[in-house]
């Protein structure tokens, strides 16, 4: 009999693979699943050279993969300053002053996750709130959503932003008075200033993902589809891979501003190894809900001047979209709005009939603001819905954005499933918690239009059949059986049989990727 290099026993196994649903034990060697059954069927696989682990009647399920994550931001969000749960200006400012004190070597005061709607002033902070709090320093935070920034009078200056700067796609907001720049930016006017921004070195952009790789694996997830922001990001993805230094393995999302680079050198979708490869192209059509800039076919409920903003023509996005299909890319449009949507769709219908291609598995980021024709469409055109179920509890506000009959579109999962759209679960973390399991809470346990609720199996399979699917890696991964990669997640409760609301206490008990243990409790 064939030894193994590793054998999990005494655990009660959520296969996902309809020949053998259940089992309590799995062999694996050099890093690929090669018997699933009983413990006394999978005992005979030990010998000498064996590592055993018995996980002692734990719940194992495939290994899970959030579907979009941006995790060198999650890194940089993890060492700057942290606003998330801050419910007042005056505590803004207070947590600006004792991180500026406990961070005296940092030449900027970066960071974010602020949210005025949870502020007691309902209004955005500005530049002389944070003045008030660090003057010296230039400051720069981001809001939740990532869309909108505030910035000091100090890193304005430094941006040289200023009265009469116009900015394309986005916006810098002035006070009604004064007409000077108050400090809020929006979409691409936070580019001003990134650019003001010091550069991270190697070392600290390295240790940023690091850090997020350690946080992926402690939440349980085996795999990620990383979206990435830069070539430098990509050299040091690389670099970390060739070290083994990627605990977990990386579908990589590459910005359009390198599309045309990649193209001309011949590189696709899938190009890469079993650790990390190349995804999708991402395309950003809109903004976000939270700050008003996600594109609406009608507006705003609670503030009928404004529609929110598509990024990109209808030409420009078609161009673009059919430019990197026609090259044999994934693409992943980030679409939030349902003008947004219905733009993405026009796009996708106008490429994939001029160059008809099977399996491209398309996706559409986000897929907040739908309908049922817009669904059948998605559907029609064979798209991937990429969601992030936690925004159904964070987005708490939907209802006042878009009113009570477009709030029935928003998320609406069940119906996803049933007409046929593959869903596919991730985080979009940092602007959500990395923890898939708190998306599978979301996706299970929402208190409005409860008919759009998952059941705990259907949103399970998001993050791990249907998160391979989304990566064209369903041969490899998404289920445990023979041949797959050994990825597998423990799980200190079975989720199948604990009510829907338990889950949010299920703790990850072990991350196991290909066979090796990267994270234990
Ligand atoms: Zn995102």
């Amino acid at each position: 009999m064939l030894n193994a290099d590793v054998v999990v026993l005494s655990a009660s196994i959520v296969t996902f693979n309809p020949a053998q649903p259940k089992a309590e034990a799995l062999a694996v060697r050099n890093g690929r699943i090669v018997a699933v059954g009983s413990n006394a069927e999978i005992r005979s696989y030990v010998g000498d050279e064996t590592k055993v682990i018995d996980v002692g009647g734990k719940t194992v399920v495939p290994g899970l993969v959030d579907c979009h994550v941006h995790m060198t931001g999650f890194g940089w969000h993890l060492q700057t300053l942290d606003l998330c749960g801050v419910n007042s200006i005056e505590e803004m400012k207070q947590e600006i002053r004792e991180y500026t004190m406990e961070n005296p070597e940092k030449s900027w005061v970066l960071g974010g996750r602020w949210d005025h709607e949870k502020f007691v002033e309902k209004r955005y902070p500005t530049r002389w709130d944070l003045d008030e709090a660090v003057s010296h320093k230039p400051v720069f935070l981001i809001r939740v959503c990532g869309h909108v920034g505030v910035a000091n009078t100090k890193a304005l200056e430094l941006a040289g932003v200023g009265k009469d700067t116009a900015v394309k796609g986005g916006k810098v907001d002035v006070d009604e008075v004064s007409g000077e720049p108050n400090g809020i930016l929006r979409e691409n006017a936070l580019e001003l200033v990134w650019r003001a921004v010091p550069k991270p070195s190697v070392a600290e952009l390295e240790e940023a993902c690091i850090q997020a790789c350690r946080k992926a694996v402690e939440n349980g997830l085996t795999g990620v589809h990383w979206i990435v922001d830069s070539a430098e990001e990509l050299r040091l993805l690389q670099k970390l891979c060739k070290e083994w230094k990627l605990p977990l393995r990386v579908y990589l999302g590459v910005p359009a501003k390198l599309l045309d680079t990649i193209v001309k050198l011949g590189l696709a979708s899938g190009f890469g190894n079993e650790m990390l490869k190349l995804g999708f192209i991402k395309v950003f059509v809109d903004g976000s809900l939270g700050a008003r800039t996600a594109a609406l076919r009608k507006p705003y409920s609670d503030k009928p001047e404004t529609y929110g903003m598509l990024l990109l023509s209808q030409r420009k996005l078609n161009k673009l979209v059919l430019k990197a299909h026609r090259a044999g890319w994934q693409l992943a449009v980030h679409a939030i709005g349902d003008k947004a949507i219905e733009s993405t769709l026009k796009a996708f219908a106008n490429a994939l009939k001029k160059h008809p291609r099977e399996n491209h598995r398309h996706r559409i980021e986000h897929c907040s603001v739908l309908d049922p024709k817009l669904i059948r469409k998605m559907r029609r055109l064979n798209l991937i819905a990429s969601v992030q179920p936690h925004f159904v509890f964070s987005d708490f506000w939907v209802m006042e954005r878009v009113g009570n009959e477009r709030a029935r579109w928003v998320y609406p999962f069940k119906t996803l499933l049933k007409e046929g759209v593959v869903i596919a679960s991730g985080s979009d973390c940092p602007v959500e918690p990395i923890s898939p399991l708190l998306g599978i809470w979301a996706a299970t346990t929402r208190k409005d239009f409860l008919e759009e609720n998952l059941t705990v199996e259907e949103a399970l399979r998001t993050y791990t059949v249907n998160a391979a699917y989304a990566s064209f890696e369903e041969d490899e991964k998404g289920t445990i059986e023979v041949g797959k990669f050994a990825d597998i997640t423990v799980l200190s409760d079975d989720l199948l049989s604990i009510p829907p609301e338990k889950i949010r206490e299920v703790k990850v008990e072990m991350t196991v990727v290909g066979g090796k243990i990267v994270y234990k409790k």
